[in-house]
């Protein structure tokens, strides 16, 4: 029986490795691009509202204001970045909910098209689990803390992780929440997710002024699917 065990966890180990390697190895120039600008962001004062002084794994202040500050920062760097927001309905399996995230438009060889990359600021801090195994606290401690890159990369991570947190869940006789499964943890990055344009608010406004050379006009009110108007 531990032997089966240590089999197939060596295996969500090895899938894991492998998915990042893949991952590390596409789009590294910009990765590194963008990873420069979070720890710039960082280091200003990025958060003047009044969660100022919570605390983030790796800086003080609310992480709305620093995904902000980053938009922000790309925009200057010539960069087209959008907020992005996917939300989701409440069902009978799983809880009403939104996540935002930010998206950055990135140059293929030859410059022939762009391709819309996923920047999480809080990637690993979305599988961790107060009570989990040490198998699974390995696995976290391998994720990238910011993930930037595709999806196509981010849907396996997150099967792979929501496999391990259920086999962890089970170790530990914990029951597993419906936020925790792979489902519902895809539909914060997911493309067919509602999304909404942030035009509207006035946080978004400002947002715009400061990057308004290569800004686009504001579409108003509620936009689906992938065509977000609102980059800058
Ligand atoms: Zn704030």
């Amino acid at each position: 029986m531990l032997k089966i065990e240590y089999r197939i966890q060596s295996e969500i180990r090895v899938a894991l490795q492998e998915i990042l390697e893949r991952y590390m190895l596409i789009g590294s120039k910009l990765r590194q691009e963008v990873n420069g600008i979070i720890e710039e962001a960082k280091e200003t004062e990025f958060c003047s509202c009044i969660n100022q002084y919570q605390t983030l794994s790796f800086a003080i202040g609310c992480i709305n204001c620093l995904r902000k500050r980053v938009i922000n920062l790309l925009c200057h760097k010539g960069l087209k970045a959008t907020l992005c927001v996917s939300k989701w309905k409440h069902t009978k399996n799983y809880p009403a909910g939104s996540h935002e995230y930010i998206e950055v438009m990135a140059s293929t060889q030859g410059r022939k098209k762009q391709i819309p990359l996923v920047i999480e600021l809080e990637f690993r801090d979305q599988f961790e689990i107060a009570k989990a195994c040490d198998e699974y606290m390995k696995l976290v401690d391998k994720l990238p803390l910011c993930y930037v890159g595709k999806t196509e990369y981010l849907n396996p991570i997150v099967g792979v992780m929501c496999d391990a947190a259920k086999r962890s869940m089970e170790e530990k006789k914990l029951h597993m929440g419906p936020w925790r499964k792979r489902s519902f943890m895809q539909m914060k990055w997911s493309s067919t997710s509602e999304r909404r344009s942030l035009n509207d608010e006035p946080s978004r406004q400002l947002l715009h002024q400061s990057c308004s050379k290569s800004s686009k006009p504001a579409a108003a009110g509620i936009i689906s699917k992938r065509k977000l108007d609102n980059s800058c």
